[in-house]
């Protein structure tokens, strides 16, 4: 029997493994559907490229203590430090990010027709803020920039139609300071010490992101089996059965809740809330040629364009053959392209905010605690964290715990 059981090897699997490890508990164990750990944070060696096969991963955060748990166990000095070059195509124009602060890069017609825009936006003329998405960005950022960038973009990368979107992840958009806007355009500058901690990242010197995955499970090898997908959780009253094989007094989820939906029963009260957590597939596409740009990564807003996001990966990935590119699309915008060399599909990658998502999980998270069914990460919680702090949820998800 074991005290806890893991679904799902990825980085906050493997850290919530070597938490209850670190805290005496030995007697855990991590199931991972996939013949590897890893999960989104992956990497693959294609034709001399580093492919981060779950799309674009840098490494930052704002959390000394993830600083500390990371380089702990790959040390610093393994990592290259970069300040961002991150981009945006409007058009036939290549501006840097964020638009906000470098409309001045754009041609005068458009400037004036953005900077009117900004200044007109509803924040900022002082209406109440409204609760319907798109509306919601229009208000924020007035429609310029809602038209060209902000809605084409997030309808690109989501793949929902932005009337089933919520608003509770915006607030991850900066406020927009109109007399900044403007200042910037006239000194035709950017004020960079004004931005936030991820204008750098830390990119590993060789292997790719996965880097940090095998620092990390270096020592937690023998608790986690791989190709082995959970598809049956039985409770019966006291604890676990997993697969019919399994004997677990709790379980931690960390993957993605719609694909267990089948494993457990389910009340059928918790049906329409299970309905509401969405996820999007992205797939990831390498391609080679021959660029001469500084830039790390570029979003690509235009609708008419599948893919949304590109990345220049030996601008950033040290061990990478020059000219590597890859492409995020939307698995429902993507077809199929000969020329790329490689083309991924990520399992699972971005948990969507359709309206009630959240109450949806709570609701799924209240009702499983009582069976010490839990759910921690990005997907256990499926919410929009970044690695640093899904494996921040882990570590404090085990010091509650654990008490
Ligand atoms: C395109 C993209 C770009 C990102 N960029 C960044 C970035 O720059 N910086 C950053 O910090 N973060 C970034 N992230 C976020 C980061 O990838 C996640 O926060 C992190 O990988 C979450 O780790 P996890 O272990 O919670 O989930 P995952 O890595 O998804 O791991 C879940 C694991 O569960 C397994 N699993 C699923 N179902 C089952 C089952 N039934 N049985 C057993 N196992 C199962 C999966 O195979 C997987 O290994 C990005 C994410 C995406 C999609």
């Amino acid at each position: 029997m074991y005290d806890y059981l893991i679904i799902g090897a990825g980085l906050t699997g493997i850290t919530l493994c070597k938490k209850l490890r670190e805290k005496g508990i030995q007697n855990v164990i991590v199931l991972e559907k996939e013949g590897e750990i890893g999960g989104l944070c992956r990497t693959r060696l294609i034709n001399g490229h580093t492919l981060d096969i779950g799309g674009g991963h840098f490494f930052n955060t704002k959390y000394p203590a993830i600083f500390d748990y990371v380089f702990s166990y790959l040390p610093k000095e393994e990592f290259q430090y970069y300040k961002r070059v991150s981009k945006i195509k409007l058009g036939d124009y290549t501006i840097d990010y964020p638009l906000e602060s470098n409309i001045w890069q754009l041609t005068l017609p458009k400037q004036v027709s953005f900077l009117m825009s900004i200044i007109r936006n509803g924040e900022s003329m002082g209406l109440k803020e409204p609760h319907n998405y798109e509306e919601w960005i229009r208000w924020k950022l007035g429609d310029m920039v809602c038209d060209e960038y902000m809605l084409p973009y997030n309808q690109k990368l989501w793949g929902v139609a932005p009337e089933e979107m919520d608003i509770d992840w915006l607030h991850k958009i900066p406020r927009v300071n109109v007399e900044e806007v403007l200042q910037y355009s006239l000194q035709r500058q950017q004020d960079t010490s004004k931005f936030p901690a991820h204008v750098n990242f830390y990119y590993p010197k060789r292997g790719g992101f996965q880097r940090i995955v095998d620092a990390l499970a270096k020592d937690e090898r023998d608790y986690i089996c791989c190709s082995e997908k959970v598809t049956q959780l039985d409770y019966n009253g006291q604890y676990w059965k997993v697969n019919g094989t399994h004997s677990a007094k709790a379980v931690i989820n960390t993957a993605p809740w719609p694909d267990l939906q089948r494993a457990l029963d389910i009340p059928p009260e918790l049906l329409a809330d299970f309905a509401r957590l969405r996820y999007n597939r992205i797939v990831v596409s390498l391609y080679e040629s021959d660029y001469e740009v500084n830039w790390h990564w570029r979003y690509v807003p235009d609708i008419n364009t599948p893919y949304h996001r590109e990345f220049f990966i030996s601008n950033f990935a040290p061990d990478s053959k020059p000219g590597g590119i890859y492409r995020e699309t939307n698995l429902l915008r993507h077809q199929a392209d000969r020329k790329a060399l490689a083309e991924v599909t990520t399992a699972a990658a971005y948990p969507i905010p359709v309206l009630g998502h959240k109450k949806a999980m709570d609701n799924i998270l209240n009702f499983l605690a009582e069976r010490k069914l839990y759910g921690v990460g990005r997907w256990g919680r499926h919410a929009y964290q970044n690695a640093d702090v899904a494996m921040l949820d882990a570590i404090t998800f085990v010091e509650k715990i654990t008490g």
